[in-house]
């Protein structure tokens, strides 16, 4: 038998129905726009190669990864057509690459435009850079007559903080519509997930939601739309009872002020349940009792109170409360960091 059909004691619990719910409503909220999808970083942590199919299913026909590599889990399911690399031609190896399977590359500097038309060109989309000075053209560069040999579908800003309320937003706006006169295109693109809710004139003819879709909630208004995705889930491994005054953990941060019973759980850091959900994390019973982390996370094992469910045995399981906001807020973590750090234990 390969150990790859053995039980995990970790599994992320994932709801297909809620991530094309997410898109439905996004695709929804951009009105005449279609919504595509982030599915880089391995679908946010979540599991590209289970996502691209049910996002294709939902109606989905744009989706963006950011590394080459990552073409690999997705492609199976999708038309290569469809998809786009956000870090662009970097390598001669990428352009072949390209210009073998259809994939498009997001041309996202002169010298990316100038290698993709040496190797014969070909379907692309187009970065420009309107704000943050990250990836993109810069707004100087768009009479180049090189970009004019460019055959642009998606011609793409990237918008710095639009879960803000802020001036940047509109002053982004309006260097992409500039943009949009300069550069022929066939579709413009700006909107990410915060931005389909700043409304039509953020919208083009494709938004790219990310977050969003895995439950992320980027603008409160989102809350009540958008539904949680991923629930991790933990077995417990061990079961203990503990004296008044006995430690937990390394560096014993936790003293016990009663005897008490303490349960061991298949879950760390390595994990991307981060230290500082140390004394802060709370894991459920099967019955939904609240059973409190215990002193430090470490690397493979997260200690909690079994005290409002003293039954609870060896290979039971326990889910993670990991509600995306109020995770966010506990620990300091980014909604996106919550969801990309989720390690490779987890079964998907
Ligand atoms: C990651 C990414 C997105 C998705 O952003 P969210 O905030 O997750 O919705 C859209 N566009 C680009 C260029 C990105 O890098």
């Amino acid at each position: 038998m390969h150990p790859d059909c053995l039980q995990a004691p970790l599994r992320l619990d994932f709801d297909d129905d809620a991530l094309i719910a997410n898109w439905t409503t996004l695709d929804r909220l951009s009105g005449a726009a279609r919504a595509g999808a982030a599915i880089k970083a391995n679908g946010y942590g979540t599991g590209a190669a289970h996502v691209a199919p049910l996002l294709l299913r939902a109606g989905c026909r744009d989706f963006f990864v950011a590394h080459w590599g990552e073409l690999a889990d997705v492609l199976p399911a999708l038309e290569p057509g469809m998809v786009s690399v956000l870090h662009g031609p970097l390598f001669e190896s990428d352009v072949a690459y390209a210009r073998h399977s259809g994939v498009k590359p997001v041309i996202n500097s002169l010298e990316q435009a100038r290698r993709w038309i040496a190797s014969g060109g070909g379907r692309c989309d187009l970065m420009v850079d309107t704000g943050m000075n990250r990836l993109g053209v810069a707004m100087e560069q768009l009479g180049n007559e090189v970009l004019q040999g460019l055959d642009v579908d998606l011609l793409i800003s990237h918008l710095v903080a639009a879960e803000e309320d802020t001036p940047l937003n509109e002053r982004q706006r309006q260097r992409w519509r500039e943009a949009c006169q300069i550069v022929a295109h066939q579709r413009a693109s700006l909107a990410n997930s915060a931005g389909i809710a700043l409304g039509e004139a953020y919208h083009g003819q494709v938004t790219r939601p990310g977050i969003a879709l895995y439950g992320g909630v980027p603008r409160a208004e989102m809350a009540p739309v958008i539904r949680p995705v991923v629930r991790p889930q933990a077995a417990l491994l061990q079961v203990r009872d503990i004296a008044a005054g006995e430690t937990v953990g390394y560096n014993a941060t936790f003293t016990a002020s009663t005897a008490m019973r303490v349960g061991t759980v298949a879950l760390g850091y390595a994990d991307g349940y981060l230290r500082c959900w140390s004394g802060k994390g709370v894991l459920r019973s099967p019955g939904g009792c609240a059973l409190p982390v215990l002193g430090r996370v470490s690397m493979d094992l997260t200690i909690v109170d079994l005290s409002a469910a003293p039954d609870l045995l060896e290979g039971d399981w326990l889910s993670v409360d990991y509600a995306l906001e109020e995770a966010a807020r506990t620990t300091g973590l980014s909604q996106y960091e919550l969801l990309t750090l989720l390690g490779r234990r987890f079964r998907r």
